[in-house]
């Protein structure tokens, strides 16, 4: 399947990509897969994945299920993942069996591990929050005096969405979480008082040629991403340091593939990293509708061994916002109301279930102005809801 153009190995069309995990990030890659004539076949626990609907096959296993990663590994002519939270083991297994996997297991390793990924940061001469390793009880009186209080304490594996993260305030408390936590590795994390999170997708392909798309503001509610609002409201030397944060990981971190950089933004105009996901990201949704080449689209470019695309934005500004499952049902409402206003765009995940609080779909905003992409994302957030039963209204 593979084709020699010039210095590019690149996979012909109808050649088979394996995604490790088939949520809505899966899902998405695979509808630009389509487009593109590849095929998708993918690995999840969950035998309704998102994915499930527009990928060709479908493994139904744990991501620790290292026979079913290699069965998926045999079928596909390359593998990706679609969050960082999958084994290491099983990206190592791939590799060790000679299957293609980008990004590598050292990219995942360095950052699934929130100890790990803020020491690499460091140790490139970018700047964290003030952090402190906590192996043992020791570490949190260590961590008090040295990073003090407030602080997060984090678990270094398997956060996400604010999940894993808790706000202490004095030792006791801390002692008390290390213990209810049965003394598990954490990281120590002083609390930033940031004016502004911001966030910035880039891709890297296999002969090291690295697109960077706008820089975005992130607004998060309850630690989760609420809204996207491109490009960030910050001045063009702002905007051009998070770029340059952005590119020197990527060459340090030796990147195959799509990441996201998060970054707080403090009154000085200093940016911290907080933190680096290995794939496509909820930053970066807006590109699917707001730009030349979208996020998946460019993940699919660079692990297939194709030319990087144009991060370049078809309109002034974006603003992208996340729609939340609540408790009051699982059925959408607000679709044709939503979508009589042409600014729109609407991408439903097929969730089957609206819990609270859980990515059920987004919507992108376009205009020629944030202030107004801004107001019509306000008059669309009102237009949904979720409804327990089927009505007549519901389309
Ligand atoms: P994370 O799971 O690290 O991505 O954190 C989720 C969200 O929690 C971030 O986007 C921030 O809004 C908030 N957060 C995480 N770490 C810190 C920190 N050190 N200081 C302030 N807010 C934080």
């Amino acid at each position: 399947m593979l084709a020699v153009d010039r210095k590019r190995q690149s996979l012909e069309v109808g050649g088979k990509i394996g995604i490790l995990g088939g949520g809505q990030l899966g899902r998405m890659l695979a509808l630009a897969a389509r487009q593109m004539g590849y095929r998708i076949f993918f690995l999840d626990p969950s035998p309704d994945a998102p994915c499930s609907s527009v990928a060709d096959k479908k493994i139904v296993a744990n991501y620790n299920d290292i026979p079913a990663v290699l069965k998926l590994g045999s079928k596909c002519d390359v593998v990706t993942y679609e969050f960082e939270n999958i084994d290491v083991q099983a990206v190592i297994a791939l590799e060790e069996a000679g299957y293609q996997v980008y990004p590598s297991s050292n990219v995942l390793k360095t950052t699934q591990h929130r100890i790990l990924e803020k020491e690499f940061v460091c140790s490139i001469g970018i700047k964290t929050a003030p952090f402190y390793p906590i192996y043992t009880a020791i570490d949190l009186e260590k961590a008090a005096h040295q990073v003090g209080f407030p602080a997060l304490l984090k678990t270094v594996y398997g956060g996400y969405d604010g999940k894993g993260q808790v706000k202490i305030i004095n030792l006791e408390q801390a002692q008390q979480v290390f213990h209810s936590l049965n003394n598990r590795t954490l990281i120590w994390e002083k609390i930033i008082n940031f004016t502004k999170e911001l966030a910035i997708i880039c891709v890297r392909d296999q002969l090291g040629q690295t697109v960077t798309y706008p820089v975005t503001e992130n607004v998060h509610v309850d630690n989760i991403l609420d809204t996207t609002i491109v490009p960030a409201r910050i001045s063009s030397k702002v905007a051009s340091q998070a770029t340059e944060i952005a590119k020197k990981i990527a060459l340090h971190l030796n990147i195959v593939g799509v990441f996201c950089v998060e970054m707080f933004l403090l009154e000085n105009d200093e940016i911290l990293v907080n933190e680096i996901a290995p794939r496509p990201h909820n930053s970066g949704h807006y590109t699917i509708d707001a730009c030349m080449s979208s996020q998946f689209e460019q993940q699919l470019r660079a692990i297939c061994g194709l030319p990087l695309g144009s991060p370049k934005m078809l309109t002034n500004s974006a603003v992208m916002v996340n729609i939340l499952g609540d408790h009051k049902g699982d059925r959408f409402f607000g679709t044709t109301e939503i979508l009589a206003n042409p600014n729109v765009c609407l991408h439903l995940y097929g969730k089957k279930k609206a819990k609270p609080k859980r990515k059920m779909g987004h919507f992108t905003v376009l205009s020629d102005d944030i202030k107004t992409a801004l107001d019509i994302a306000e008059e669309t957030r009102k237009k949904l809801s979720w409804l327990e039963t089927k009505t007549k209204r519901s389309k």
